[in-house]
């Protein structure tokens, strides 16, 4: 096995194969299947968000060290057509931030049609692009609002475009991307306002998930005791509305749902920290660099950007990756006295 460091995390480029069954999908060792793609393409952001990205963004991948167009489109066919990956999410950094963006997703619609093409975005400018994007073939967008207060907006994600993110939002439901679904991390001081966004996301017809906040913030503030939890939150939320649980939406992304007012809506909640669903994980995630990550919490990642470069053959690249995820480990370990936060932070992995 050969170790190249690369400052930032350690990246192999032949993982052990040793013990795994000749099966083509993306088996691990503890019974997963990942079927789930998560393509980070760009560590840049229009926003700071705290609990993401240190207050002066995160260093610049240099241009030659980010996958092209083409190569992502080459990974997620690849994918697709031989490890058995089943959806594919194009995230970051801001994917909006990419000019290319069209043609990517417009690639693989092409090359891959009939499988969900989605992307998770904070919705900036997304107003003037959604239409062509949902033309092209995107076929579902996630957008993430953590509050409706411009103040909290500005002091959370360290810029003033609330106004954009709304724009976007309503733009999506106009392009007929449904359902648009909303992510939201609260922080202890974004809590008072979880009932607002709730009632706002009613009002507009789009489904609200809370995320709880994962130890993946560049500038390492996150604290078990001062997180909000799914408990906390529900006990707000509480207070303004009546919830029903009516159990999980799906079995590997697993947000618990509540019924809100005995209505057709609901609210989710994705308990990543105090409801581990690790033992139902069915994701793999490609960098902006071009490295297979098999957990979020990993700091071992496989370089494909290199052995593309270099000639590997499509075959041997899912081999690769294969070889990846074979090794992914049982889960995150958050509560465990020897955790450590990974090294990249959650904008430069792709959430
Ligand atoms: N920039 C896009 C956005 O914000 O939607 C895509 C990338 S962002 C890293 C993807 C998702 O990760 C967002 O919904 C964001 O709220 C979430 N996220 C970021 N940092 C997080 C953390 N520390 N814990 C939990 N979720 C986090
Ligand atoms: Fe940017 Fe998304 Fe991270 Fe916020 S969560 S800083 S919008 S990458």
């Amino acid at each position: 096995m050969t170790t190249v460091e690369m400052g930032i995390p350690t990246v192999r480029s032949s993982p052990s194969l040793a013990g795994r069954p000749d099966v083509p999908h993306l088996v691990d060792r503890f019974g997963r299947v990942a079927r789930d793609l998560r393509v980070s393409i760009t560590e840049k952001c229009s926003l700071r968000c705290t609990y993401c990205m240190p207050e002066e963004g995160l260093p610049a991948i240099p241009p030659g060290q980010l996958l092209t167009t083409g190569e992502i489109v080459r990974l997620v066919v690849l994918a697709v057509q031989r490890l058995g990956v089943r959806e594919v999410r194009f995230t970051g950094g801001e994917p909006l931030m990419r000019a290319d963006l069209e043609r990517i997703i417009a690639g693989c619609a092409e090359k891959v049609p009939g499988i969900p093409l989605a992307m998770t975005t904070n919705g900036v400018g997304l107003e003037h692009r959604v239409r062509k994007l949902a033309d092209v073939g995107l076929t579902r967008i996630n957008v993430s609002l953590d509050t409706v207060d411009r103040g909290h907006f500005a002091s959370l994600t360290r810029r003033d475009r609330l106004p954009s993110v709304l724009a976007g939002i309503r733009a999506a439901v106009a392009a007929g991307l449904a359902p648009v679904k909303i992510n939201a991390v609260l922080m202890p001081e974004t809590l008072s306002g979880a009932t607002d966004l709730l009632q706002w996301c009613l009002d507009e017809g789009v489904e609200l998930r809370f995320i709880e906040q994962m130890p993946l913030d560049a500038d390492h503030e996150w604290a078990r005791e001062t997180m909000v939890s799914a408990d906390r939150l529900l006990s707000v939320l509480g207070k303004r509305f009546e919830l029903e649980e009516i159990g999980r939406d799906d079995q590997a992304a697993p947000a618990g749902l509540w019924r809100v007012n005995g209505g057709t809506a609901t609210v989710g909640i994705i308990a990543s920290v105090t409801r581990s669903f690790c033992a139902d994980c069915d994701r793999t995630r490609l960098t902006a660099e071009g490295t297979v990550r098999s957990c979020l919490f990993s700091d071992t990642e496989i370089d494909l950007r290199g052995a593309m470069r270099s000639g590997t053959d499509d075959e041997q690249l899912a081999q690769l990756w294969r070889g990846a995820m074979w090794n992914k480990w049982a889960g995150h370990g958050i509560d465990a006295a020897s955790f450590a936060p990974p090294v990249r932070s959650m904008g430069a992995i792709g959430g």
